[in-house]
This record gives structure tokens, sequence and C-alpha cells, in this order.
């Protein structure tokens, strides 16, 4: 992975040659530093600013794509007219319609029925245990041990374990790990990269270049779907990550939007 900085003759030369860009963001440790308890994030108002710009300018076509459902992503960044896309690929709201879409909904009835029974189980056993919660996000369930101690995370994994086992070995449900977090997601192969490629697919002839931006895990989804022509980038240091180029952070996100902005409207500052 290159440093996007030190690459960003290369990059630039890449976006000016596309007539427009297809600019998508993860949320979460991308625009947003991690915080231990999902609803304490806070978007600062740097990117807020950046986003709202990029949004009004011609030649980039925005979206947002998230392990959080839909509705608490728009929430945080209030961006209308942007693609979002939740619950790891489940979700998709597009622009100009205010409707949710659920991507394969008759298939997966059975799995919801499955994922609301776990939501129990899991509820009743991690109780007693300090630090770890559960996230219900109807098509995917959450299992936070960020602010446990070491002795309550063990726990927390050992009892996920047990409760998984036997329902993912028959391929009832789907197991991932994030940070801090372990998920339980819809066995149905809908992932980050899936609804991706999908968006992209879409718009390969206004947009031929993509642009996305991810710090974690399910990022790599994405990256793996992604083509010479794009550009992926890594926020972070993981150094097995299979993007293209890396940010250090989410101040560094900033910057870099700020930069795609400057190149696409001429201004000497964003
Ligand atoms: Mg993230």
């Amino acid at each position: 992975m290159k440093d996007l900085f030190k690459s960003w003759k290369t990059v630039s030369a890449k976006i000016k040659k596309s007539t427009s860009i297809f600019l998508l963001l993860d949320f979460d440790g991308t625009l947003c530093p991690i915080v231990n308890h999902p609803d304490l994030v806070e978007v600062d108002r740097d990117i807020k600013s950046i986003l709202k710009k990029l949004n009004r300018t011609k030649g980039i076509i925005l979206g947002f794509v998230s392990g959080r459902p839909v509705a608490d992503v728009k929430k945080h960044l209030k961006l209308k007219d942007v693609y979002y896309v939740g619950n790891h690929g489940l979700e998709l709201k597009k622009p100009k319609s205010r409707k949710v879409e659920i991507l394969s909904e008759n298939k997966i009835k059975k799995s919801l029925k499955l994922l609301k029974d776990i939501v129990g189980i899991l509820r009743k056993k991690i109780k007693p245990y300090e630090g770890v919660w559960l996230e219900d996000k109807k098509y995917s369930l959450s299992l936070h041990y960020r602010m446990a101690d070491k002795k309550n995370a063990l726990i927390a994994k050992r009892i996920f374990g047990e409760v998984t086992h036997e329902i993912e070995k028959k391929k009832l449900v789907r197991v991932t790990k994030g940070k801090k977090v372990l998920e339980i997601r819809l066995p149905q192969n809908q992932n980050k990269g899936t609804a991706v490629l999908k968006l992209k697919k879409m718009h390969l002839k206004e947009a031929p270049v993509l642009i996305y931006l991810g710090d974690d895990v399910t990022d790599e989804d994405v990256f793996e779907v992604m083509s010479k022509r794009d550009v992926s980038i890594h926020i972070g240091t993981n150094k097995k990550s299979k993007a293209m180029y890396k940010l250090k952070n989410v101040k560094a996100v900033a910057g870099f939007l700020k930069k795609v902005y400057c190149l696409q409207t001429g201004e000497a500052d964003a």
C-alpha cells in the first residue's frame, strides 16, 4: 500500500481523466473516530462541511457504506441526494428515493426469524457481564465488547461462539468479526462489496472511476471488487489490507476530501 498523499500525482491524474467520479465512504473509523458506543459517535464539523461541498460539486456522485442501518448513518450525516448502503450491503437508499430498499427481501424471511431468536438468547446470556452489549440492527446483530475488561471480553467471545457454532456450521447465519465486535449476519452472500459492485455497474459510463475509503475488515470485500482504474484507500495501519493506498486517520480523510474538492472545482481552498 502506498501513502495516498505521496501518490497524489497519480491519483489526481486518474480523477482528472474521468468525467465524473463515484466517491463512496465507510462511516465508522473513516469519517469519525471509533467510539466506545455507536450512539456516542460524532462527525467532525470539518468533515460535515467538506461532505456538503462535495455533494454540491458537479462531477462527483457521493455515497456512504456502513454496517449501521441506513437510517442511523443518515441521521448523523444529514445529507440528501446521496447513496446510503446500510447493514453491510443489505439496505440501499438511492439519492432520489425516500425508500430504503432491502436487497433480496423474500429470501431472508427465515433467517430473520432465527436472528430474532438469537437476540433473545444472547441478551440473557451476556446480561451479567459488564461492558458487553448487544446491538440489534434487525438484519444483523452486533455483540460489542469494547467497554468490557479482558475477562468479560473473553467470556463474551466464548458465549458468542457457543450460541453461533451450530447454526453457523449449518450455514443458517454468517459470523464476522470487526473491531471489538462480533457480528451475526444473514447467510445470503450480501456484503459491502456486492452492494458497491452493483452501484458501480449502474454508474460505470458516467463515473468510471470509483474511489472507496474504509478502515475495517468488512471494507476489504469492497477493495476486492475494485479494478485497477479505481482508487481503493485503507484508513489505518492494517498491513494486510488489499487497498492500493492508505491514509493514516480520519483527519487525513478530511485532507484528502478537500484535495478532491479543489481538483474538481478548480478552487484553491476548500
Ligand atoms: Mg469502518
